[in-house]
């Protein structure tokens, strides 16, 4: 049986969050993994877990259940301190870990450090209070949290409490932890990123990196686990999209929700973009694709859409049929829905790292389409016929659908990457005339270039120039050297990377949503801003307004 003491997790955990360099932190945690391995080797996924601040797996639909008012209640019966006093503190310091520590601390009456908490001891009490339900379920949940509390020191409650309430607060994101894991066991870095982007489980990431080198390149996509889907680029127009990626298949944007859809023996299961599963809200897709598809073990991705009379309607609807818990038949019959597939990951064996090509006649060769499971609609097309996707993306709009994206043919599929091989283009969309304030240098091949500028309104009630937005997106290797040498003359000061100018020079710049932002002076920013071109047909007068971006504002919230 695993003797870790939940303490040694704990100092690790103050040690982290003592230092802001992330190589000192990568370096505690990959100490911890090898003392784990060499004393305690059976505990290293849910060391993991807890390093991420989590109880169950990624994979899992379970859940705590622990709210903040049941930590107060049980605070309040183990120490004698009346519910209220506790709310007040939490009112005014925010972070419940600290209150549970520093109430610990200053609490006479109990002795604390009975029995010294384990890590198997926390983690095993904490899970358990997801499988109480029914009467007097509060009760017992309450109960498993004090025994926790009762023998914990005060800076082990306070990290029981953190992790209660899924905040651990201790600057520790994936990244850190896939470097600490290469770093503990020391296997390349590419080697456990490739491992987690396909398996998304960190946990059994480290436990077979643990194992051997040979475990962990084992580890593969698993049907019934979902994983992170890849993501779209905005794409900056269909020509330079095509001309950038050469071969393409152009496909229709559709407008509705994305599932990732296992199949593994007789169960399938349904996951959304952010790895909910929905499998219960949509019954119909199960049916639909389980009779499309051969019985075999699968993961495919989709699209799902509203419907009415065959067209689809908007994305609205789709949102009331996935959050739907109860009632699910009659909104079936209210709200009809229909899936395009786009891809398929696995079939009989993993097949994400198989190009896109391969992929696509994978999934024409197992699908039987019908009404309700169709294939999106796609092009293949090169920089010489460019037209065939302007042709698509017309079509895709008369039909209703949101716009067309490109994926690179070549390309496998990468799991959480927002990377360069899938783009998402849209109609046109509104833009701004913004004059230029500040300029950052770009990172890498564009170190030399301004990678980013600050753009600026005019406000014209002082006839200053107000901050909007970073726009860094839309221009291409030209006119980002020249755009570079043009701003020379305009530079006012220069602090490291980042250079104030004289306003002088106008871009338009295109965005999809204007959004609130405390870090601009306009009190705004832009989504998703690409610079489409310089103004040089416009003065300096005419750079747009804060009076123009408020109506533009009233328009959107039309
Ligand atoms: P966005 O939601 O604007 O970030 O655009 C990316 C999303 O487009 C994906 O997450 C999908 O939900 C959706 N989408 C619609 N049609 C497709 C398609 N044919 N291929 C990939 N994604 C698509």
């Amino acid at each position: 049986m695993s003797k870790t003491l939940y303490e040694d997790l704990v100092n690790v955990y103050e040690d982290i969050s003592n230092t802001t360099s992330r190589l000192e932190k990568e370096d505690i945690i990959s100490e911890f993994l090898r003392s784990i391995k060499e004393k305690d080797p059976e505990i290293i996924y849910d060391v993991t877990l807890l390093l991420q601040g989590k109880i169950f797996p990624p994979w899992s639909d379970k859940e705590m259940g622990v709210s903040t008012q049941l930590i107060i209640k049980a605070l309040s019966k183990l120490l004698g301190e009346k519910t209220k006093t506790i709310e007040n503190k939490l009112a005014s310091v925010g972070d419940m870990g600290e209150i549970t520590q520093e109430l610990i601390k200053n609490n006479k009456q109990v002795t604390f450090f009975k029995v010294p908490l384990t890590i198997k001891k926390v983690i095993s009490n904490l899970r358990r209070t997801e499988s109480i339900t029914g009467s007097n379920s509060q009760n017992k949940k309450l109960n498993l949290i004090l025994e926790l509390y009762t023998s914990a020191s005060p800076l082990e409650a306070k990290y029981i409490t953190r992790t209660i309430t899924e905040k651990l607060r201790i600057g520790v994101g994936e990244g850190t932890l896939v470097e600490a894991i290469a770093k503990a066991y020391d296997i390349e870095k590419e080697v456990i990123d490739r491992a987690y982007m396909l398996s998304n489980d960190l946990g059994e990431v480290a436990k077979r990196a643990q194992d051997s080198l040979e475990s962990v390149q084992s580890l593969t996509i698993n049907p019934g686990k979902p994983i992170k889907p890849m993501l779209a680029q905005l794409s900056p127009g269909i020509k330079e999209s095509i001309e950038e990626m050469e071969e393409v298949i152009c496909e229709t944007k559709y407008d509705g929700i994305r599932v990732q859809i296992h199949k593994k023996d007789d169960k399938i299961k349904i996951f959304t973009r952010r790895l909910e599963n929905v499998t219960n809200a949509l019954p119909e897709i199960v049916e639909y694709v389980r009779k499309a598809l051969p019985d075999e073990d699968y993961i495919v991705e989709g699209e799902v859409i509203a419907t009415r009379d065959n067209k689809p309607i908007s994305f609205q609807y789709i949102l009331q049929r996935v959050k739907r818990k109860y009632d699910v038949e009659r909104m079936r019959e209210k709200i009809p829905l229909k899936i395009f597939l786009f891809d398929v990951l696995y079939y009989k064996e993993p097949t994400a790292e198989e190009s896109l090509n391969e992929r696509r006649k994978l999934l024409e060769s197992i699908v039987t389409t019908s009404d309700d499971v169709e294939l999106s609609t796609m092009k293949t097309v090169t920089p010489e016929n460019y037209e065939e996707a302007v042709e698509l993306f017309n079509w895709s709009l008369e039909k209703g659908h949101e716009g067309i994206m490109f994926k690179d043919v070549n390309s496998p599929y990468s799991p959480g990457k927002r990377g360069k091989n899938m783009l998402k283009y849209k109609p046109v969309r509104e833009t701004l005339d913004c004059v230029i304030t500040g300029g950052i240098y770009g990172k890498g091949k564009r170190a030399k270039f301004f990678g980013s500028y600050l753009l600026s309104l005019l406000d014209s009630e002082s006839g200053e120039y107000k901050t909007l937005v970073h726009a860094a997106t839309g221009m291409d290797d030209e006119m980002l050297a020249n755009l570079t040498e043009r701003m020379q003359e305009y530079v006012i000061s220069t602090n490291e990377q980042v250079v104030t100018f004289k306003p002088a020079v106008i871009l338009e710049v295109a965005y999809s949503e204007i959004v609130e932002s405390n870090e601009y002076e306009t009190g705004y920013s832009l989504r998703f801003p690409a610079i489409k071109r310089v103004r040089d047909d416009i003065g300096l007068d005419q750079v747009d307004t804060i009076d123009k971006l408020m109506q533009m504002i009233e328009l959107q919230n039309q």
